[in-house]
């Protein structure tokens, strides 16, 4: 028979051990969710530093920055042109009627808001809604090249004109970019009509559905 200190002594070492595996079990999580917490991260960081954003006279103006919304992780981002009066209001982009309109469309391609990333252009809304200025998108593309940079989806998705010829940099019309998919530094990006111009021209919503069921085939291939 072992002395009583010898066998304690076993038994702590044993229990050491267990702690140390129970450890690494509780620890096994870690890695995945710090990978996880890689992208919000930095668009955190980003969005910090757009809420204080003093580039253009639209913060004089704005009730609150429209940074963006929706899964850091998307394959699927939307950019928009610039915060409305709703979304000025809330700080969130597309919850007015073409908000609703969009949303409309993210579940008729089945997925959910949470799913996709949406963002703007611009994320100061300009007063009255007037068309954004060219000085204020140079000043403000800057933190939409970061933002998609960072979230790294596998489509973008230009909403109307100002998306589209801002992210091309063309100046052809939406009508005639529509539909296509181009490359955005490797990445596929495909302008549509904006949610705003089809609640004006509802018999257009055909068009944008084809252009959302060739988003969806591209998606399921990767
Ligand atoms: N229109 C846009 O382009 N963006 C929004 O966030 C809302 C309306």
């Amino acid at each position: 028979m072992k002395p009583v200190n010898d066998r304690l002594r076993e038994i702590v070492d044993a229990l050491k051990k267990h702690i140390e595996m129970e450890g690494l079990d509780a620890g096994m999580p870690e890695v995945p969710a710090a990978k996880k917490t890689e992208k919000p991260a930095g668009l955190g960081a980003l969005e910090k530093e757009v809420l204080s954003c003093r580039k253009c006279d639209l913060y004089r103006t704005r009730k609150n920055v429209v940074f963006g919304a929706g899964s850091p992780t998307a394959k699927l981002m939307f950019v928009g042109e610039a915060p409305g009066m709703e979304e000025d209001l809330l700080g969130v982009p597309f919850v007015g009627r073409a908000g609703k309109l969009l949303t409309k469309i993210i579940e008729a391609m089945g997925l959910r808001r949470e799913d996709v990333y949406i963002g703007n252009v611009l994320k100061c809304r300009p007063p009255n809604n007037r068309n954004p200025l060219p000085t204020e998108i140079l000043v403000c593309e800057d933190y939409l090249m970061r933002q998609i940079k960072m979230i790294n989806p596998a489509v973008i998705c230009a909403l109307g004109k100002f998306a589209a010829q801002t992210l091309l940099r063309s100046a052809e019309t939406i009508s005639r970019l529509r539909g296509k998919f181009y490359d955005f530094k490797g990445t596929r990006l495909i302008p549509t009509y904006h949610p705003a111009y089809l609640l004006r021209n509802p018999h257009d919503k055909r068009l944008v559905w084809e252009d959302m069921k060739k988003i969806r085939k591209v998606l399921h291939e990767c």
